[in-house]
């Protein structure tokens, strides 16, 4: 965390803001954040890139797709070290098992589907209601806000 926030404002001093760029490739990303490149790393942040919001078993078969003898643990291992780099998001809706997606930097919210959990994203709230500044930070730097809108999906509404 010290390090990515020293990272950050490294970043900051040229001219150009050099962010991480969601559009660069997973190497890229990673070397950014100052993490060593790995190929179960690059198979990992490419399989949660065109598998947003997957839980774990999806993505080990996925990243499997492109390095055939990467082991569960080295999954395991990438997504807790690209978690904590931000370069992934850890969402664990109330009865699912952790899911991870690479759509980082907006805190987004979510909409889960009560019956199948089927998960999609939710742009910036509009309204009223919820608000999401903190009435009381109680002193705290706040950094994110976890919103989830739980409902049901079309289908299963459909077949309802
Ligand atoms: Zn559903
Ligand atoms: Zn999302």
């Amino acid at each position: 965390m010290v390090f990515l926030d020293s990272f950050r404002k490294g970043c900051h001093t040229g001219a150009v803001t050099m962010d991480i760029d969601p559009a660069a490739d997973a190497a890229e990303r990673l070397r950014r954040v100052g993490l060593r490149v790995t190929r179960p790393r690059v198979a990992v942040l490419n399989a949660v890139q065109t598998h947003p919001h997957a839980d774990t078993d999806t993505l080990i078969a996925a990243a499997r797709a492109e390095v055939p003898e990467v082991s569960h643990q080295a999954v395991y291992d990438s997504l807790n070290a690209l978690t904590e780099a931000r370069l992934l998001r850890r969402i664990q809706p109330r009865g699912s098992v952790a899911r991870y997606e690479s759509r980082i930097d907006d805190n987004h919210h979510h909409v889960v589907c009560r019956s199948c959990g089927a998960i999609a994203d939710v742009d910036c709230a509009v309204g009223e209601a919820p608000c999401l500044t903190a009435s009381d930070d109680h002193g705290f730097v706040i950094e994110t806000v976890e919103v989830i809108y739980w409902g049901v999906c079309p289908d299963c509404a459909r077949a309802s």
